[in-house]
């Protein structure tokens, strides 16, 4: 895992990209120059969707052409992905994608079905946090006096169930033992959380640095009993206990001695620890740290952290945020192109000549164009203009040319509009903005 520490808000401020992509890579770069024509490009189209597909996103951009099926950009991809790097210099790169983010202060991530890791987010206050560190709101038992410790005969309850189960109690009302030796100094350490609560592996290294699980030699070096351990009369160990313990009354622990458990015991009388902390990992349907609203897990990819972007997640972001049933629907800035522009071949009209004428007075418009300049048929440049998704397509046909327009049409609506050739850039930059 990557290491994320707070300061500044993502969704505010773009990080620091550490001397990556300058502002100026796209007119030095030798593939792009912001127009290009389809037959350079070598765009591979496809029919079906990539059998491996996991998401409707990953399956256009294999497609459309941007991802081969086995994750790898293809031209039309890098150039995709070298497009982000240069926006990704402007301010609020990440908020000008018009992404359903959720995120912190580290990191932000887009929630996708397939997503490799997990968070607990909080829908009300938006609250989103790493599953292994997110924090929520304990709820202690009703408080109790304490009653005396008494050990009894517990046996075969090696598990925190099977106690339970044997003594009539609720989970709840046993204390859970997790033994550790810190890998940095062979240090025996003791941790206690709640029966029903599971530990954070990775909230106990924040406090206490690397740790392997303790031999069945140092349990027993330290006086405890492996299914039968509890915190008190141990030698040389570090204790650490959950927050919620020294709230928690009469708890069943283990007696140190195999099939023995005690029960009564209480933190500050029976014993006590050299840290107090939250050891828990959080679950579906906690109550959120800020606001006490449930909390959801939710599985996700990481789009950027306090240092960098990932660049080929937010493709994907944007594939899975942005498609309909043809295909991609790419949004500007985040389209490597705004404009699709095909010909369709003409009776007596020279449609190819005229599109050319099309594309350079685009092109001098700093307007950034595909040209599919392929003699194929209508139906299959209309097909792959949907599949590739950039946010115009302008095509020029004889009947269109006769009456001095092209066809205009935004990828995310419906209707087609025709508009004189003279008025294209004009409509063009409206339609971008
Ligand atoms: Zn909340």
């Amino acid at each position: 895992m990557r290491d994320v520490i707070a300061s500044r808000s993502l969704a505010k401020q773009s990080p620091s990209l550490n001397g990556r992509l300058p502002q100026s890579v796209r007119s030095h770069n030798n593939i792009y120059w912001g127009t290009m024509k389809y037959s350079d490009l070598n765009i591979q189209t496809q029919r079906d969707a990539p059998n491996n597909a996991r998401t409707e996103g990953f399956a256009f951009l294999v497609r459309a052409g941007y991802l081969t099926r086995e994750n790898i950009p293809t031209q039309l991809g890098e150039i995709t992905l070298n497009h982000l790097r240069n926006l990704s210099s402007t301010p609020s790169f990440l908020s000008q994608l018009l992404l359903p983010i959720i995120g912190n202060d580290d990191e932000s991530f887009l929630p996708i079905a397939s997503g490799p890791i997990e968070v607990a987010h909080c829908s009300s206050c938006k609250y989103t946090e790493r599953l292994a560190f997110a924090r929520f709101v304990k709820t202690p038992l009703p408080q109790e006096d304490e009653l005396p410790l008494e050990k009894v005969l517990t046996p075969d309850c090696h598990t925190i169930e099977a106690l339970a189960n044997y003594l009539d109690v609720p989970k709840e009302k046993t204390a859970k033992a997790l033994m550790y030796t810190r890998v940095s100094d062979d240090r025996f350490i003791f941790f206690v959380v709640r029966g029903d609560m599971q530990l954070s592996e990775a909230k106990l290294k924040q406090h206490v640095g690397e740790v392997r699980a303790a031999t069945a030699e140092e349990i027993e070096r330290a006086g405890a009993a492996a299914g039968y351990a509890s915190p008190i009369q141990l030698k040389n160990a570090m204790i650490i206990v959950d927050d919620l313990i020294p709230q928690s009354q009469n708890l069943v622990a283990g007696a140190n001695e195999t099939g023995y458990h005690f029960k009564n015991t209480n933190y500050g009388r029976d014993y006590s620890a050299e840290k107090v902390e939250d050891l828990i990992q959080v679950k579906a349907g906690d109550a959120c740290i800020n606001c006490g609203n449930p909390l959801s897990i939710l599985p996700v990819i990481s789009l950027a952290t306090r240092s960098e972007y990932e660049f080929q997640n937010i493709l994907l972001a944007l594939a899975e945020t942005y498609h309909d049933g043809k295909g991609l629907t790419l949004p500007h800035p985040a389209a490597p192109f705004d404009v699709y522009l095909m010909q369709v071949p003409g009776k007596e009209t020279d449609t190819r000549a005229k599109a050319k004428e099309i594309y350079n007075n685009l092109k001098n418009a700093a307007i950034e164009v595909l040209f599919d300049d392929r003699d194929e048929r209508a139906g299959v440049k209309f097909n792959d203009a949907d599949l590739i998704g950039f946010p115009v397509r302008i095509t020029v046909g004889e009947k269109g040319l006769k009456e001095g327009m092209v066809e205009l049409k935004p990828r995310q609506e419906k209707e087609n509009q025709l508009v004189p050739i003279d008025k294209i850039i004009e409509k063009t930059k409206s339609i971008l903005k």
